[in-house]
């Protein structure tokens, strides 16, 4: 069997999941009639405590019409420099919404109200007009880490006394909301728009929910069809993410303590050259000149487990819903070989 530690977007539907899916109950999104897909926005929405949602068929879609209804072309947007928005969505921000980055040099993706606000510059007829402010919450170069809840709220302040939307790319905000036990409707009063994926550590197979006010979400909707995710009977989808909000967040923390183990081996390993401290389900590290990571990554081929490379001979690992305690052992084992 394969043990696939790549992405926590590897992950295969449940028999339960599948079965749910099956039996959904489906109409036209693009008339709004869609019972499943309404209920998964409703749904996610009031989790945070929100007016409405949007289902879209990707996070990459979410964050970019996101970024399309908080800007205007000229704009600037302001991001950590590992962000998912600026680095992994193929230039969107520029192509979809013609804004410009600044981008911040925070701490493994994360960074404080104080940096923010160095960020800022005074309105001048000469000078881009920031608008909008995303963070990411966990954040996936930075290793999984996450936000407080504290840090967030005053990014947040800072926001609006300088009339600035917040974006949240909460990919994987339940991950950091299993680890913090924060609620997540403080993120709803702290955000101005929050993007989630279901198809990432909650095991769906496609599928993220942008969630605002109904004023922000009516406009998403516009910009969403003109990207082409307007779809049709795609509630056979969504119900697969109102399952996993149902049934996959709770046992996250499961994940983290998995990734906890790993890393708990790897940091012992001489070859091991530094890691990227391990908060959630992702572990970053890399490795020394005496173990070239192509070596690395092929033992653990042998024993049909797949890592990924990211450049620098750094390598990540992630947990997720399709890996249990007897693929950890193998993994175990198959580290302590090599
Ligand atoms: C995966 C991910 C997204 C969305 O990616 P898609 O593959 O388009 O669903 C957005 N932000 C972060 C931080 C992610 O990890």
């Amino acid at each position: 069997m394969q043990i696939d530690l790549r992405s926590d977007t590897v992950t295969r539907p449940t028999p339960g999941m599948l079965k749910f899916m099956f039996n959904a109950k489906v109409g036209d999104d693009v008339f709004k009639e869609d019972p499943s897909i309404n209920e998964l926005e409703q749904k996610a929405a009031s989790i945070f405590g929100k007016e409405a949602g949007i289902y879209c068929p990707s996070g990459t879609m979410t964050n970019q019409t996101a970024i399309k209804v908080h800007t205007q072309p000229g704009d600037e947007l302001i991001c950590d420099a590992t962000a998912h928005v600026y680095n992994y969505e193929g230039g969107g921000i520029a192509f979809n919404s013609g804004v410009q980055t600044k981008l911040i040099q925070g701490d493994n993706g994360r960074f404080t109200s104080k940096q923010l606000e160095q960020a800022l510059h005074p309105y001048a007829d000469w000078l881009p007009k920031t608008s909008l402010v995303v963070i990411e919450n966990t954040s996936n170069r930075g290793g999984g880490s996450y936000y407080t809840l504290d840090n967030v709220k005053k990014i947040s302040q800072v926001c609006k006394k300088n009339k600035l939307n917040l974006h949240l790319d909460g990919a994987r905000i339940f991950n950091a909301l299993a680890e913090t036990g924060d609620n997540a409707k403080e993120y709803g009063k702290a955000c101005d728009s929050i993007s989630i994926c279901l198809s990432k550590g909650l095991g769906a197979p496609v599928g993220s929910v942008l969630i605002g006010n109904a004023e922000f979400v009516a406009k998403a909707r516009r910009i969403r069809k003109l990207l082409g995710g307007g779809m049709r009977q795609g509630g056979y989808l969504a119900a697969a993410g109102i399952y996993a909000l149902d049934n996959h967040v709770k046992r996250l923390k499961e994940d983290h303590q998995r990734a906890k183990r790993i890393a708990g081996i790897l940091k012992n390993k001489s070859y091991v050259k530094s890691m990227l401290p391990v908060e959630t389900n992702i572990i970053i590290f890399s490795l020394d000149n005496s173990m070239p990571a192509d070596t690395f990554t092929n033992a653990l081929k042998k024993d049909n487990i797949l890592i990924s490379m990211i450049g620098n001979n750094a390598l990540r690992i992630v947990t997720h819903l399709d890996f249990n305690d007897k693929m950890l052992k193998t993994v175990e084992t198959a580290l302590k070989k090599i």
